[in-house]
């Protein structure tokens, strides 16, 4: 398996300190691999690799993990952050000044005609009065889908069977939605089974008459590599504003988000998991990420490389404890680590002594405040805090909106906390000595 293989090649490199070129051959290997499986677009797949290769190259290594191990996690990151990382552009932008006119492209069969019925469904969910647009009119039958949508929602439709112009049907169903007070307006459009001039032509229409907020390209997962092109013209054509990647609900492994996202620059949106109205969600970069790199072993992987990461920030930390005592600096930033390790005890197992105190209260509220307090003393006073006199104390009780006692609740805390270490110091020798329990 592939697992098997990883592992041996862990093995023959396991105590490198840096990432070179030839310590992470392997997990090149591996990984290009994982993403042409995944259906990336070949020069997509060449150009991410030697981006990340080129990052990652003389990398140190933490003494838990191996090259690989690193070099997994940074193609991770870096997926995840091509994909949109935590940026708000994967968001639907609503018009201060209803209604929202948001517009659906793409090839026939892709999936446009759910996907508005879906978004019609998301945004009435969140309190939004929606109007349907029918504007497929080459095929009966798209008129007859939709509508079947909108009664199943209870949601309002725009169409005109005997009208032959979808620029004018466009503008009619917005002037409509605009007089019936409606908060967005989806247009659902016709499709060809391949990219078509005067397809085109009518879709650059519809957008110059109605000047929609967003042009969505609705593409099929399950196409994968053939997308990529589509997305390109349509993009090139419409300047498409975001892409929604459905059947994913398929065994396709989303390679294609990677492409299209790569080549067009465009953020994805949303994805579709079923032919049902509710198999729909928001687009989250991380699972994309993983899924694109395989939902077994290289996952796991990146996780045992993030704890570890972890594991060794908190070590340190504990190693610089113990030898110099505690400062504010020291708590704000282990504070930091319990937030994101999730619990205090991943750090306690590390810290002797300080499971018998009665800990910082990590609670988010009471975190702003202990973070403003320490954020408003000078660098100074952080490492010093016997320095601490009253007309100091007053100082960063106006600076961070607290009072004087709760700045000298802190300076306790901190004093206490350096109490307990100097007794530990004392009473044992050796870390090994020291009982996990206490
Ligand atoms: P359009 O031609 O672009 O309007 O595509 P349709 O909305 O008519 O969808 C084409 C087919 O794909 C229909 O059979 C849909 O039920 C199906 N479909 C659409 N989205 C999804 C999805 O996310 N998952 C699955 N499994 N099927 C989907
Ligand atoms: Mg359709």
């Amino acid at each position: 398996t592939l697992h098997d293989k990883l592992n041996a090649v862990f093995k023959k490199i396991k105590g490198q300190a840096k990432i070179t070129e030839d310590n992470i051959k392997d997990a090149v290997k591996q990984v290009r691999l994982a993403l042409l499986e995944a259906d990336v677009n070949y020069k997509v797949v060449k150009k991410f690799i030697s981006a990340v290769q080129e990052k990652a190259l003389g990398e140190e290594v933490l003494k838990s993990l191996t090259p690989d191990q690193v070099f997994i996690k940074i193609v991770h990151d870096e997926l995840v952050n091509v994909l949109g990382g935590d940026d708000q552009s994967t968001k639907i932008k609503l018009n201060p000044i209803p209604p929202t006119k948001i517009m659906l492209v793409g090839l026939q069969g892709s999936g446009k005609t759910t996907t508005a019925g879906k978004l019609a469904k998301y945004f009435q969910k969140n309190g939004k009065d929606v109007l349907l647009v029918a504007d497929d009119i080459y095929r009966p039958a798209a008129i007859d889908q939709l509508e079947i949508l909108g009664k199943q929602l209870k949601v309002d439709v725009f169409s005109k069977r005997d009208e032959q112009d979808a620029v004018k049907i466009a503008k009619e169903a917005v002037q409509h939605a605009k007089s019936a007070a409606k908060d967005v307006v989806i247009i659902d459009t016709a499709g060809r089974l391949h990219i078509d001039e005067t397809l085109m032509e009518e879709l650059k229409n519809i957008k110059e008459a109605i000047n929609p907020d967003e042009i969505l390209f609705v593409a099929d997962a399950m196409t994968g590599q053939d997308a990529v092109n589509v997305a390109k013209t349509f993009n090139e054509m419409l300047d498409i504003t975001g892409v929604i990647l459905t059947k994913l609900d398929g065994d396709a492994r989303g390679g294609a988000a990677l492409s299209i996202r790569e080549v067009t620059g465009k953020p994805l949106k949303f994805v579709g998991t079923g032919e049902k109205l509710d198999a729909f969600e928001p687009f989250y970069p991380d699972r994309m990420a993983s899924r694109i790199l395989g939902m077994g072993d290289i996952v796991t992987l990146v996780e045992m490389a993030q704890d570890a990461i972890e594991e060794d920030e908190a070590e340190k930390l504990a190693t610089k404890i113990q030898k110099k005592g505690l400062d504010f600096n020291d708590m704000l930033q282990q504070m930091k680590m319990i937030k994101k390790m999730g619990s205090f005890e991943s750090i306690l197992k590390l810290l002797p002594g300080f499971s018998g105190l009665g800990n910082i209260d990590v609670d988010e509220s009471n975190f702003k405040r202990i973070e403003a307090i320490i954020n408003s003393m000078t660098p100074l006073e952080r490492t010093n805090y016997k320095i601490l006199n009253a007309s100091r104390k007053r100082r960063i009780a106006k600076g961070s909106g607290t009072s004087v006692s709760e700045v000298n609740k802190l300076i306790q805390q901190l004093q206490q906390m350096n109490k307990m270490m100097k007794k530990f110091k004392k009473q044992f020798s050796g870390k090994d000595k020291i009982d996990k329990n206490m």
